[in-house]
């Protein structure tokens, strides 16, 4: 650090002066015009860079340096509102040891170890209501931290902010209440918003924080004005229909979005009427005077805690219902906390511990085109390789051509991307301030990339388009020869793209009919499957993938029936429907003679499914491949079972983990032979959760919903006796 004499070298205040018009320029965007065009990280990286230069040269700090500053002026068209007590930003920290080095200046501040009030850190708007004899004043956003944002006509339409406080114990309402929170959408109502939004050709929210900020940050009041006003007009015969059919529906577009915006409590102000001691028994008077409240919030009195209650929502990210960014860590006594105070821009007694961005921003550097097995040409986004919720991503799909459109992204432009822990990656749309002209927009080939056929549309107004040389396209037959081997169909170890791309270009196959006639000799002709001969051996040998693969073929031929009906890839026919279809009608050939509505009466499968069936048994080298597998010795047949009682008909049950003795599969196929359903999601319905080892996040959500769970006990009870015998064995939650 230099003493603050030291003579600033010129390049030092220079970049300091770029940090800060940087971090001014991404606050007004992101406070004030809810549309970031840098991501949380490196803003947060900008910022950090920032507070490094000034910790080292303390000259150049001054009040107006956004590191002594709470971010977002108010924007011009709300009126100001004055809070009564100023509202902070919090201090972050990143990693477990920022953590520690927070609380060791608190422990050094205080003489002693606090207890600790673990929250999470709600991805949403700081905002500030005040109640006078318990009827709602003012809502305000937090500005600047002093002066807000008036938002209080909007807030009728919140639910979860009440307009007048009623205490359930009968306490005395306190006659002056100011409490901070965070107005949040939660993440089903995110993605519909963002739908919407790009339905109605405006880009789409960063995240949603963003889009609950755009959702409060609108003058409704104003619109209904507006509109009022235009349809007193009209009577007069002045103004048009569709003028006000147009206000009509933004008006209810905005109502619509605010809502869908809730309010959980996080914060004290100003009080008259109520003393509390703790900031966790502040909330629990709110929570009795109507106001929402987290129910996760948890005091904990070590470090350990703390940490524990980090690393559990680190994991549990995505089981809440809204997004978090973090966890936030407070002294829970308040009179410490007035000890520790607070600086210009957060307090000394809370934290911030941020988990690892979920959206970033990244160069989108092409847009190329997929031919998947059912000839669906799906575009798709390359990207600069970039890390983001714990993996790097360099590919999201963009589905269809419209999609690109409706996104607004050319190539070559900045992008958002979101992928949030194990959801698959979106392109969130475009940075379009970030253009230099140089981008340009992605033209759909007319022609397949892989076998020139024209591409088209199956029926009219279809918004996917598709190769119709089915049979020949080798992007069709690569992609439909590895999903035959895929774990869903006939698990072929041995047969993976690689595999099935040299297959192809050998000319060893035509169609995945082929498969099952290949013969050793026939791998011997590729070099893919061979080995160079030992000392001993004349000619080429078979690799031992290739012998694996052939054993593998093997065994694949006597799979069940359902899983060779999901290997035909007869569109629409996932794993469902196959085990469907083979329990009623036990052969390929009982399955390909079936009408539409005798398939249609099937468990499972439906009309579009049925039709499906029966077009795709009408074609004629979709017969052949079923003659030739059948040549080639697979059974494509059940053992018919007499069906005996079905203890488990009508019962609903999911399974998570694993279970000693039974893989996903065969315990899934337990309950189902006893006429049992298996369902992939826990709701209130669930009968049973079965829950093995490792299971995840389904066991929270069972617990948290009070469904049954057992583990392999109760299961094995499930199996032999029925769901009372199980329901004996339940776990604790
Ligand atoms: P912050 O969001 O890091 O933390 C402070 C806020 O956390 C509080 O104001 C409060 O509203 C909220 N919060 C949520 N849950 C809480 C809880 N349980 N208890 C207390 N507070 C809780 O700080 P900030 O100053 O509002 O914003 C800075 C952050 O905003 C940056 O780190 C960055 O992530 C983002 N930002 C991004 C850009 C950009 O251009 N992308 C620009 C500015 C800010």
């Amino acid at each position: 650090m230099s003493n603050g004499t030291d003579a600033l070298p010129d390049d030092t205040r220079a970049r300091w002066a770029d940090l800060v018009d940087a971090v001014n320029r991404a606050r007004v965007e992101y406070y004030q015009a809810d549309a970031p065009t840098i991501s949380d990280i490196e803003y947060d990286d900008l910022y950090r860079e920032l507070q490094a230069l000034e910790q080292q040269w303390p000259q150049l700090v001054s009040g107006e340096s956004p590191t002594q500053t709470v971010g977002g002026q108010r924007a011009e068209m709300f009126d100001a509102v004055e809070h009564l007590q100023r509202m902070y930003s919090l201090d972050n920290a990143f990693s477990d040891d920022e953590l520690r080095a927070w609380l060791d200046r608190v422990e050094k501040g205080l003489g002693q170890v606090p207890e600790l009030l673990c929250e999470l850190k709600i991805d949403g708007l700081a905002v500030d209501a005040v109640y006078v004899d318990g009827r709602l004043r003012t809502l305000a956003t937090r500005g600047d931290g002093r002066v807000g944002e008036d938002v209080t006509y909007n807030a009728v339409f919140i639910a979860s902010v009440p307009q007048l406080l009623v205490s359930a114990s009968g306490a005395a309402v306190p006659r002056l209440l100011e409490v901070r929170g965070e107005v949040f959408l939660p993440v089903a109502d995110f993605e519909r918003i963002n739908v919407e939004q790009l339905d109605a050709g405006l880009p789409a929210f960063a995240n949603p924080r963003n889009a609950a900020a755009g959702g409060l940050r609108q003058r409704v009041d104003r619109r209904e004005t507006e509109l009022a006003a235009a349809r007193s007009t009209a009577k007069q015969g002045g103004r048009s229909d569709a003028k006000i059919a147009r206000m009509e529906a933004e008006l209810g577009r905005a109502l619509s979005r605010l809502n869908a915006l809730q309010l959980t409590v996080h914060g004290i102000g100003a009080v008259d009427g109520v003393a509390i001691t703790r900031q966790s028994e502040g909330y629990q008077v709110l929570a009795d005077l109507g106001l929402p409240v987290s129910a996760r919030a948890k005091v904990h009195s070590t470090a350990e805690g703390a940490l524990e209650f980090i690393a559990y929502y680190g994991e549990h990210r995505h089981d809440v219902e809204h997004e978090i960014d973090g966890v936030v860590i407070k002294v829970d006594r308040l009179d410490l906390q007035d000890q520790l105070g607070q600086t210009s821009r957060a307090p000394r007694w809370a934290i911030a511990f941020k988990y690892p961005p979920e959206v970033v921003r990244t160069r989108l550097l092409d847009v190329q085109v997929n031919v998947g097995r059912t000839g669906r040409v799906t575009p798709f986004a390359v990207m600069q390789p970039v890390r983001v919720a714990g993996s790097t991503v360099s590919m999201a799909t963009l589905h269809n051509a419209f999609e690109v459109e409706r996104k607004g992204v050319l190539i070559g432009d900045m992008v958002f991307l979101r992928k949030a822990g194990d959801v698959i990656p979106e392109v969130l749309g475009p940075v379009a301030d970030a253009r230099d002209g140089s981008e340009r927009p992605f033209v759909m080939p007319t022609h397949c990339p892989d076998c020139g056929t024209g591409l088209r549309p199956e029926k009219e107004g279809d918004k996917d388009i598709r190769c119709p040389n089915t049979r020949a396209c080798p992007a069709q037959l690569r992609e439909r020869l590895f999903h035959v081997a895929s774990r869903g169909a006939l698990d072929i170890e041995g047969l993976g793209f690689k595999a099935a791309v040299a297959l192809l270009d050998c000319g060893l196959v035509r169609d995945e009919g082929d498969v099952f006639l290949l013969a050793d000799s026939d791998l011997l002709a590729c070099p893919f499957f061979t080995r160079e001969p030992g000392k001993d051996e004349s000619g080429p040998q078979l690799s031992e993938n290739a012998k694996g693969m052939l054993a593998n073929l093997d065994a694949a031929r006597r799979q069940p029936l359902w899983r060779v009906l999901v290997a035909l890839s007869i569109r629409h026919v996932g794993p469902t429907a196959a085990q469907g279809l083979a329990r009623r009608f036990a052969t390929i050939d009982a399955v390909s003679a079936a009408t539409v509505d005798e398939l249609a009466a099937t468990d499972g499968v439906g009309p579009i499914i049925a039709e499906a069936v029966v077009d795709w048994f009408s074609v004629d080298w979709h017969r052949d491949i079923v003659e030739k597998w059948r040549r080639g010795g697979v059974r494509m047949a059940d053992d018919v079972v007499e069906v005996g009682p079905q203890p488990l008909a009508a019962i609903t049950v999911v399974i998570t983990g694993s279970l000693d003795g039974f893989t996903r599969d065969s315990a899934a196929a337990a309950v189902t032979d006893l006429g049992g359903k298996v369902a992939s999601s826990v709701s209130k319905k669930t009968q049973l959760v079965v829950a093995g080892e490792n299971a995840g996040s389904k066991l929270d959500k069972a617990l948290s919903l009070g469904v049954p769970v057992v583990g392999l006990d109760g299961f094995t009870a499930l199996l032999a006796t029925g769901l009372d015998a199980a329901l004996t064995h339940t776990l604790e939650g």
